[in-house]
């Protein structure tokens, strides 16, 4: 019996996608999942376009951001490639991402790692010291722009970009 093409191709898409991208996805800035359900065609004009090439089709050939390929500067560049407005332009930017940091993390595990502060250009990220030479990276949410490059930089893989259940967590460090 031969294999279903459609169903290999949605397989082997999956198959590509990263570990961010199946546990959540995350739309491009000025889109969201209805709004791609009912316009987008799939044309990957977006993934063409980003200048950062984080953007990929998922199974449903819907665009996701996916982190481990770099982070987001919020260009516009995918929605102005957009034909059909799925990714709009014109509409507000409402981006409810933030970065939160696993028990993964090299820092908070004794492992001397400061890269995820390094990269925050907004300098979101403290660390708060411990005992036994351990410390945890502090997320301030109030200045977090969900910009992925602390998840794309870590090497433990211990960030994961998700949307804040609490906008309003302060660093306590
Ligand atoms: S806003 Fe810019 S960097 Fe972000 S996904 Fe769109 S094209 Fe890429
Ligand atoms: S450019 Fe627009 S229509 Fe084409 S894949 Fe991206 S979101 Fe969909
Ligand atoms: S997502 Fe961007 S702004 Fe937020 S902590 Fe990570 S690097 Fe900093």
């Amino acid at each position: 019996m031969s294999a279903d093409p459609s169903f290999s191709a949605s397989r082997r898409a999956f198959l590509k996608l990263s570990r961010q991208t199946r546990e959540v996805s995350i739309s491009p800035p000025r889109s969201d999942e209805t709004t791609l359900a009912a316009h987008c065609t799939g044309c990957s004009d977006c993934v063409t376009a980003c200048p950062e090439k984080i953007i990929v089709l998922g199974s449903d050939r819907r665009p996701l951001l996916d982190f481990d390929k770099g982070a987001c500067t919020f260009c516009d560049v995918c929605a102005e490639a957009c034909p059909t407005d799925a990714i709009d332009s014109t509409r507000e930017l409402d981006w409810p991402w933030k970065a939160e940091v696993q028990n993964t993390c090299l820092s908070m595990n004794g492992v001397m790692c400061r890269t995820c502060e390094d990269v925050c250009e907004p300098r979101a990220i403290r660390f708060k010291l411990a005992l036994g030479g351990k410390s945890a990276p502090l997320v301030d949410f109030a200045q977090c722009t969900g910009c992925g490059a602390c998840a794309h930089s870590c090497p433990a893989q211990a960030i994961r970009i998700n949307k804040s259940q609490d906008q309003t967590k302060k660093v306590t460090a």
